[in-house]
């Protein structure tokens, strides 16, 4: 098949190892320079590397510079002219010779050569980056699999998991948990799987982080349509992993957990169900994984009056089946990362629009943010074995300390707006894109222009359709606090009432309400909720004292907000709840219970990182805030410290329970 006729995605796979399938390479010489010349090459020359065992293609002249990230990421990671021509060249030889030997599958390497592979885009970066890195790869072995096997532990010992939520986190729980051979269950609220991305099917919904990244370290899709997919394409991703691990038999759908609550006697926690009925059964199990994620129940704002409208009222993240917006007066109320889609999508079909902003985001220009990934790109996606994992591995790579040090707060900075000498020069940046975009129209630049320092909340990328939207006759960035909402319309502060007939809230997330609205009673009859009093903490993200064998995913302060993606630490923390347990039943312990010392020392310590971040020290609104404005949904240092934390248990941080 030629990159010219090549369908834009393959078949389902029908198993995780499907995942990595490669078609073989019949294309003419021609054919394979001109994919060559769409090519990615850092990932490139290393997927032909691992192909070829060749040491030529990582020579020193050919390995990217890799220029720290700014507001834009360089293209093929700084590489110049002449570098990228002569991997173009040494790349079309050996795809050549590959094809021509017909296509030999490909040995997989011993790990030492893969690490010196690795080393050619990591560089001289810290070598303790290494067994992260062996992860993110999953070659020559998928090292988040569980090291034991219930069948080798514990043969004899009952062992119930119950896993809350069939989103990313769920299935990823799930996979492991049916590699470990126990005996688990699933619980989701919907009739699918995908969580976040089943819910959220607002017009124009997509991923703002890139997509090869943003997939599951054990099933690495190689054909992506985008950089950045849209919301149908994750989930028939998440869709696709799902039924490839097997693990739907396992979920029980529209089987919603109301409480959980904490058997001493027995060491079990007793979970009440409601059924799509409104029925409601219990069911005990040893341990629970929480895959609830974190932007999961939608938060309205409280506004006066809003019960009173009497148009339709729709939240982003509950959008309606076929909501028909033609010829509509629309009022969307806040200016997120979902309104920032919302907007341009429906912009044509309504007749009105207001957009009612509170404060601005920082905008990140992406030009690239809706491009389809060029065919000549899929093609070698598609062909050359491997590439796509060197691809993910090579996105994961530059943004796994990505913008951190462009957030960083510098003590002897003094500035009206940025935090430090790094985040100046990416306001800057910012600065200059939003002139750009609005420089023609002094009205609406006045009011998009932020007045906090970058990375105070979550920045947004822009390929200047959120301008050209705005820009628009029929559109209205109201930016006049909102009064109240009667019946007919939102009224403004200054009076002015904004007639409507569909209100979208476009108000995000109840984010620092963990496993809200679900009842947690854990030891002694402790009420989780009522203990963290709206400032919910966890020991590195996932256990909590009083609440024994309880593990979170997507927990309290492990929100990578700038450099990576949530995938990350949802992995990181099923695979930590798959060694506690088996700890647990290697140690013949029935229960394991997060000491209070190692979880007060932790939380002091994130704390403190934090108020090292734009987001920990500005006072704007954001989700990364809880009530008491403490940052307890993100992470403030780079992945390998929460890697680090999360790759051992240290079972001195726990009390254990044993009912012998
Ligand atoms: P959000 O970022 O929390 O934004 C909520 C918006 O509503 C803000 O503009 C906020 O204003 C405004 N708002 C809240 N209460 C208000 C009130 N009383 N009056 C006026 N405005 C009010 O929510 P989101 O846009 O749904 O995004 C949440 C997160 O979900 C994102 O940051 C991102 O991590 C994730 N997400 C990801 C994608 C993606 O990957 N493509 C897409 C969508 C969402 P203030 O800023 O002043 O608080």
């Amino acid at each position: 098949m030629s990159p010219s006729t090549m369908p834009s995605g393959l078949v389902s796979p029908q198993t995780l190892s499907e995942f990595d399938r490669v078609e073989p390479i019949t294309a003419s010489d021609a054919e394979i320079e001109q994919a060559l010349s769409q090519a990615d090459l850092p990932a490139l020359l290393c997927a032909l590397a691992m192909l070829t065992g060749d040491d030529d293609l990582l020579s020193e002249d050919l390995r990217p510079p890799t220029p720290p990230m700014s507001s834009t990421i360089s293209p093929q990671g700084g590489m110049g002219e002449a570098a990228q021509s002569k991997a173009r060249a040494l790349a079309l030889q050996k795809l050549r010779a590959y094809r021509d030997a017909g296509c030999p599958a490909a040995d997989i390497p011993t790990t030492p050569a893969l690490d010196r592979i690795m080393r050619f885009m990591i560089k001289d970066a810290n070598e303790s980056y290494l067994p992260i890195l062996r992860h993110e790869l999953g070659i020559p072995k998928d090292t988040g699999a569980p090291e034991w096997h219930k069948s080798q532990v514990a043969p004899d010992t009952v062992f119930r998991v119950a896993v809350i939520g069939a989103g990313v986190s769920g299935i990823a729980a799930a996979h492991r948990l049916q590699q470990s051979g126990l005996d688990f269950v699933i619980f989701e609220k919907n009739s699918e799987v995908g969580g976040v991305w089943w819910e959220n099917a607002y017009p124009g919904c997509r991923l703002d982080t890139p997509n090869f990244a943003y997939s599951l370290s054990f099933a690495q899709k190689q054909d992506w349509p985008q950089q950045f997919s849209r919301q149908p394409e994750i989930q028939k991703y998440l869709s696709s992993v799902a039924d490839a691990a097997q693990i739907r038999p396992f979920i029980h759908f529209e089987t919603e957990v109301v409480s959980m609550v904490y058997e001493e006697a027995q060491a079990l926690w007793c979970i009440t169900l409601k059924n799509a009925a409104g029925q409601h059964s219990t069911q005990r199990f040893n341990a629970i994984i929480t895959a609830v994620g974190q932007l999961n129940r939608p938060s309205f704002p409280q506004i006066a009056g809003r019960e009173s409208f009497q148009g339709q009222t729709v939240h982003s993240a509950m959008w309606p089946q076929g909501l028909d917006l033609q010829g509509k007066r629309v009022a969307v109320v806040g200016t997120g990362a979902s309104a920032y889609q919302i907007v341009p999508a429906i912009v044509d079909q309504v007749a009105q629009l207001a957009v009612f902003q509170r404060s601005p985001p920082w905008m990140l220009p992406t030009p690239t943010y809706h491009h389809d990934i060029r065919p000549g790109m899929t093609w070698l996606l598609q062909h050359v074995p491997f590439y796509g994992r060197w691809f993910r591995f090579w996105q994961f790579w530059i943004a796994s300390e990505g913008r951190l040090p462009l957030v960083e707060v510098e003590s002897d900075w003094v500035h009206p707006v940025s935090v430090g000498r790094a985040n100046e020069t990416l306001r800057q940046e910012c600065m200059a894109h939003l002139q750009t975009q609005f420089g023609d129209r002094p009205d609406l630049l006045g009011k998009v222009v932020p007045n906090y320092a970058p990375g105070g909340k979550r920045m947004l990328r822009d390929n200047g359709i959120w301008a050209a939207a705005l820009k628009q006759d029929h559109v209205a960035l109201v930016t006049e606090p909102i009064e109240c909402i009667q019946d007919t319309g939102i009224r403004t502060q200054d009076g002015r009432l904004y007639e409507a007939d569909v209100i979208i809230y476009a108000t995000g997330f109840k984010s620092s309400d963990y496993l809200y609205p679900m009842k947690v009673i854990g030891r002694e009859g402790k009420d989780l909720h009522q203990w963290w009093q709206g400032d919910c903490r966890a020991y590195i993200g996932i256990t909590i004292p009083g609440f024994p064998n309880l593990f979170m995913t997507g927990g309290p302060n492990t929100g990578v907000v700038v450099n990576g993606s949530a995938i990350f630490s949802a992995e990181c923390a099923v695979e930590y709840a798959m060694r506690a347990i088996g700890h647990l039943l290697q140690s013949k312990q029935a229960a394991m219970d997060c000491k209070l010392e190692p979880f007060k020392q932790y939380n002091d310590v994130v704390d403190a990182g934090n108020l090292t971040k734009a987001w920990g020290v500005v006072k704007t609104n954001s989700w990364y805030k809880n009530s008491t404005g403490r940052a307890s949904q993100t992470w403030p240092f780079n992945l390998l410290e929460y890697w680090n934390l999360t790759a051992q248990l240290k079972v001195e941080d726990y009390d254990y329970i044993s009912l012998r």
